[in-house]
């Protein structure tokens, strides 16, 4: 004999009916079969929210019972034969008379006690239960109602009430060998105590019925029919990856349910273990999906080869509630009186941590029981509240537990740190945690709005090794910025492919427009983003990315903004990874520089800014790699300006200073006021970067900038410096004639040497390594500790958009 259940999204309506019937037919064909069945869907809430309506005066009860009424009048309509419908829309019609009877006495007495909830919501699973029956008998199988609530006796502890095991499986036994039907039709979660008084055994409690009946008849099998296919890595609502877990063992599948896992009551998994019953979850809407086997055969298996964990499960609207003092210490009994008080009121316990002081304990409740539980604790330690040998207790709320579950967790070292480390890194803060004693699961207690974060973070460590999603904020959509999220879109595939990363572009803003997306920006987003985005403003920009809460977030800033750079603090405190195509933060003062990669250090993220020196040229890295591996740079000599090399390379007196300027400007090297380009301020900023990164704490005014352009062409507009550039033509000439008396050419070099940075036009001869740079390369030579005869030399296409956006890719994958 098997037992089915069918929950309440099977049973919504007649359409989904009809799949369970199929269902049922098929498995009554092979053997005799017990079904049990939930409320149509929602209808347990319905009735809840008309009694308590009800219960507060507000006459809309009537219109809730109304339309719950028409809800199972329309299944009947649509289920049973027209010509026996009059009797079946007469037995609905009866019952929701009674219950608008009950609701109507709440009303006037304005009381709604859990004995009265117990009677209202057992008319959800009396009436889907009755119609199914019903249906069945008209399609002409043996089919036959029993009343649970006859079969099942509990206590009296209303809404959750304790089942009398020995009494109830008499009764079962005893009935269903009185009645032999091929298929035996009964109402899940609904009971009744000694005295007759119907009580129900706990929200979802349908599927802890066809336990209990699967039990006592010693079932071959339980059938857990939902609308998933089985129990999943994740809750799938906040997981979109999760997966089903094909086989699992009854512990781990208590502790996931336990946990949070709703597509199983916790109490259902006792009953059906004891007796070693398989309990299948199956998909009412995909029947031949294999869903989840739990099994007593999975039990003892050898775990050797198998993944670490098994799922992850999550709970919301936790609190934590702390007793702490002086007088914990070493008393015996201390936390069985904390235990006992709260059992007594009824609080449930979901998580213990106790440091190991002793001096204090903390234990996770549900939020709706905080009222009841500080009552009960204030009661009972006032004596050793007022001799000051426990504090008041300590409640914190807007929390939510999340377990890693898996029976291999206890033979594998490094399962706790991996979990940790990824919460990190994502910057959850943990706040409590317990490993059950048989380690078969790791809790953790965090702020509720980390929770689907946390879960999908995890997920994705331990059960995605295939893909890490990867969420990027870009700010600037210039040049660079469009080139990069050209490359971003071309290079996608090859990256999940390669290097198992997605990345989606998840926020997106240039001065005027901003846009944001949960699932990635697509191509045709981006086309119309200036028509289609809401108005840009730096702050609400960042106030999305901290609000969105995505795990391994980056911002990617290819701006030249100097408003930008004043968020990063903000973001890095929040674990989003910065990469700047922008040198305003690593060139601003050095205390600013500092503080923002110590942020980053210690919130377990990134701050990389490769493309400021050298476009995609691999000049910070390589310093990076070199302070690392423990050699120290004693110098730097570079060219690093592609405008002025570009200037300098072009400048032979055929064309005056100026119009190579003009040229360099028209190509698109300089800034708009080339200015910044020629004056040095760039090439300066340049350097200081690559000091600060070799280790030294210098500031941009203690570098030497022996400007070559006469002081008039800093004054005024862009159009009075290049008329003051014609009006000095002979002097630039004189600089080009200068260096090629010797047989030398003018470069702009950046120079930094034991402890000091200057930038300046050089005079260099054929033999240097500086000599042979041509279009707007850049070069860099490095001495160091290790490279003291023969320098480490960097040289390559030093700017332009293509190269930038690259190296500012290559940060973004490395920053993840
Ligand atoms: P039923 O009405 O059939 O009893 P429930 O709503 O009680 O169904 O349980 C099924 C739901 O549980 C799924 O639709 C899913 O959203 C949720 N759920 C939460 N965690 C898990 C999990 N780990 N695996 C499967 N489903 C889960
Ligand atoms: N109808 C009840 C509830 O909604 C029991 C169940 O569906 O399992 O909680
Ligand atoms: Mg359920």
């Amino acid at each position: 004999m098997k037992v089915l259940k069918f929950g309440g999204t099977s049973v919504a309506n007649a359409q989904n009916i009809l799949l369970v019937e199929n269902i049922i037919k098929k498995e009554a064909s092979e053997s005799k079969i017990i079904v049990v069945v939930s409320a149509l869907h929602g209808v347990t809430d319905q009735l809840i929210k008309a009694a308590e309506s009800a219960s507060q005066k507000d006459e809309n009860y009537t219109q809730i019972i109304k339309n719950l009424e028409e809800k199972h009048l329309n299944v009947v309509k649509e289920l049973i034969p027209v010509l026996e419908q009059s009797s079946w829309l007469s037995f609905v019609k009866k019952h929701f008379n009674d219950i608008e009877d009950i609701c109507n006495g709440i009303f006037v007495l304005g009381e709604f006690t859990d004995r009265i909830k117990d009677k209202i919501t057992s008319y959800g699973e009396f009436l889907s239960s009755n119609i199914i029956a019903a249906k069945l008998k008209f399609e002409g199988l043996d089919a036959h109602w029993m009343n649970s609530s006859e079969q099942i006796i509990t206590n009296s502890n209303f809404t959750n009430a304790k089942v009398n095991f020995e009494r109830t499986e008499q009764n079962l036994r005893k009935y269903l060998n009185e009645n032999q039907h091929q298929i035996i039709i009964a109402p899940g979660f609904i009971a009744k105590d000694e005295k007759e008084n119907p009580t129900t055994l706990g929200r979802g409690g349908s599927d802890f019925t066809a336990s209990i009946i699967a039990s006592a008849i010693n079932a071959d099998e339980l059938q857990i029919w939902t609308d998933v296919s089985g129990m999943m890595t994740s809750d799938p609502r906040l997981v979109s990856n999760a997966k089903p877990i094909a086989e699992i063992s009854y512990s781990e599948a208590m502790e996931l349910s336990h946990f949070g896992a709703k597509v199983l009551y916790p109490p259902t998994l006792q009953p059906v273990m004891v007796k070693n019953i398989d309990l299948k979850i199956k998909n009412t809407f995909e029947p031949e999906a294999f869903g989840t086997l739990i099994s007593h055969q999975l039990e003892k298996q050898n775990f050797e080869n198998q993944q670490i964990a098994v799922g992850i499960s999550n709970m919301s609207n936790i609190a934590l509630l702390t007793l702490e003092g002086s007088g914990m210490i070493g008393i015996p009994g201390f936390s069985a009186k904390l235990f006992q008080c709260l059992s007594n009121e009824k609080v449930n316990v979901i998580l213990i941590t106790q440091s190991s002081s002793e001096h204090s304990i903390t234990v996770a409740i549900h939020e709706k029981d905080i009222f009841n539980a500080k009552n009960a604790i204030d009661f009972v330690f006032e004596d050793d509240l007022k001799l000051k040998r426990v504090e008041p207790v300590k409640i914190e709320t807007n929390l939510a537990i999340v377990a890693l579950v898996g029976e291999n967790m206890k033979s594998r070292s490094g399962v706790s740190a991996k979990m940790f480390g990824c919460l990190g890194n994502n910057g959850i803060n943990i706040r409590a945690i317990a490993q059950g004693s048989s380690e078969k699961n790791i809790s953790i207690v965090i702020s509720e709005k980390d929770t689907k974060k946390a879960v999908n973070v995890l997920h994705e460590d331990f059960f995605e090794s295939e893909i890490k999603q990867v969420h990027l904020y870009i700010c600037g959509t210039g040049n660079v910025g469009m080139k990069l999220i050209q490359q971003i879109y071309d290079q996608n595939e090859y990256l999940k492919e390669n290097l198992l990363i997605n990345l989606r572009i998840t926020g997106l803003s240039n001065s005027r427009k901003m846009i944001f997306s949960d699932k990635g920006i697509s191509e045709n987003e981006l086309e119309n983003f200036n028509k289609n985005g809401e108005d840009a403003s730096v702050e609400k920009f960042a106030q999305e990315i901290i609000s969105r809460n995505l795990r391994n977030s980056v911002f990617v800033d290819v701006t030249a903004s100097s408003d930008i750079p004043n968020i990063y603090e903000k973001l890095l405190k929040k674990s989003v990874n910065i990469v700047a195509c922008n040198k305003i933060a690593a060139s601003s003062d050095f205390e600013n520089y500092k503080n923002l990669k110590s942020v980053a250090r210690n919130h377990s993220c990134k701050f990389f800014f490769e493309t400021n020196v050298g476009a995609g040229l691999p000049i910070i890295g390589t310093i990076n790699d070199l302070m690392r591996s423990g050699d120290k740079i004693t110098s730097i000599q570079a060219v690093l300006s592609g405008t002025l090399n570009f200037v300098f390379n072009n400048y032979d007196s055929k064309q005056t200073f100026s119009e190579v300027v003009l040229q360099a400007q028209k190509e698109g090297y300089t800034e708009p006021d080339p200015r910044l380009d020629l004056a040095g301020t760039d090439v300066a900023r340049k350097i200081l970067i690559l000091a600060r990164e070799a280790g030294y704490s210098l500031e941009f005014n203690e570098i030497e900038n022996e400007s070559f352009l006469p002081e008039e062409c800093m004054k005024g507009s862009v159009e009075d410096f290049y008329n003051a550039l014609l009006k000095y033509e002979s002097h630039f000439k004189n600089l080009l004639d200068n260096a090629k008396k010797d047989g030398k050419i003018l470069k702009y070099v950046a120079e930094f040497n034991e402890g000091k940075a200057k930038v300046g036009l050089q005079h260099i001869a054929p033999e240097s390594d500086l000599y042979h740079l041509y279009g707007k390369d850049n070069i860099v030579i490095f001495k160091t500790l290790r490279y003291s005869e023969q320098p480490l030399v960097v040289k390559g296409a030093g700017a332009g958009a293509e190269v930038t956006a690259s190296g500012v890719f290559a940060d973004i994958v490395r920053s993840v």
